[in-house]
Order: C-alpha cells, then structure tokens, then sequence
C-alpha cells in the first residue's frame, strides 16, 4: 500500500521571500504570558507560514491574510507592556516569524533602542537553524537580534508533550548569540529536558 503520509514543506534556500509573500498582518498578541519562552513574556504572534506541518498548534495563523495589520499602535503598546520591571522579554510566534521579517525586525530594533539588552528576545520558526543560515539577509538579520531561537518544523511523530517549549523532539531551543559566535548550533544552557 502507498504511504500517503503527508510532510511539512521543505523550501530551498530563497525560496520564500518575506517582502513578496507577508501582509504585515498578526494573529494575535499577548501580554503577560507564562508560557512563551523564560519569564514573563509578551507574545506576538505573526500571521502567515507556508510549512502546512500537519498537527500544526495555530493552523489559522497559517493564513497571511488572519487577524489584523501591525499598527505603530501596538508596537507603541508592545512597548508599555514590556517596560514593566517584571517582563523579562518579547516572544515572537507565528505564524511564521521569518516570513514576517519586516514586521519582526520592526519591533526587534525598537525593542533595542528602547532597552538594549535589558529585555531578551525569542522567537519560534519552522526553519533549522541549518537553514536559517543559507536563507536571505532579512532573516539572518533577524536572527542576529534574537536571544534564544526554538528551531524546525513541527513533526507529528515526534510529538513529545514533556518537552520545554517545543512539541516534537527534532525541535531545539538554540542560543543564539553563542551559536553565531562559535559558528555551530549552541543549545540554551538552562536547558532541563
Ligand atoms: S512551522 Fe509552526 S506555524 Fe508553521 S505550519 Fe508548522 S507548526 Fe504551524
């Protein structure tokens, strides 16, 4: 019998290009969560992916066209809230944050010129890292404004609900900073499982 068994979408390098394919739009945003990332976390989740992993957590977010436009509004909002003492940084979720890079670079430059360092920055992809390094200057530019990076596709059999932010075991929390440094994938140090 045939294998029907259907696979996340594998682009080659270029392949999908941000200023073609996003609309700027978001999903959804969410301040003060305990859940994306070390912390306390305001959340902004982009809309658009094209990876169509089966068993995908945000299957409506796929859609570029979801929600509503990135506004200076909520940037200036995203702001407010994270200069709360108690938020230790934004998260950006998807979607996809590397299809939405004009949006994503947008609020991670402010983000510095406001707090430099003070406030960390994660975000989640369905690239590899391995990936991420042969893809166009927006995302590599991205890349190089994040803190802590939750790398690959999300793969249905490999599905582990007891992992640390992230839902299948080919998933890796990377840091990023290091990673750049030593030119290899480095994984987050405060890994626990
Ligand atoms: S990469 Fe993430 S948002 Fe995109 S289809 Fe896969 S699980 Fe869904």
């Amino acid at each position: 019998m045939l294998n029907h068994k259907v696979r996340p979408n594998n682009p080659t390098p270029g392949q999908w290009d941000d200023s073609k394919i996003s609309l700027q739009y978001i999903a959804s945003y969410k301040p003060f969560n305990f859940v994306d990332g070390e912390g306390v976390r305001c959340s902004l989740y982009v809309s658009g992916c094209l990876f169509n992993c089966p068993g995908c957590y945000n299957r409506a977010a796929q859609n570029f066209h979801y929600g509503r436009p990135y506004t200076k509004k909520l940037e200036d909002r995203i702001i407010r809230d994270l200069s709360k003492p108690y938020v230790q940084g934004l998260t950006l979720l998807g979607g996809e944050p590397f299809l939405n890079t004009q949006v994503c670079l947008r609020i991670c430059r402010r983000v510095r010129k406001e707090f430099g360092h003070k406030k960390d920055i994660w975000s989640w992809t369905g690239f590899t890292w391995e990936e991420l390094m042969k893809e166009s200057y927006d995302k590599l530019e991205l890349l190089s404004m994040l803190d802590i990076l939750v790398d690959g596709r999300f793969e249905q059999d490999k599905k582990d609900l007891t992992l640390q932010f992230r839902g299948s075991s080919n998933q890796r929390i990377i840091d990023v900073q290091k990673s750049l440094k030593a030119n290899h994938v480095v994984i987050w140090d405060k890994l626990v499982h």
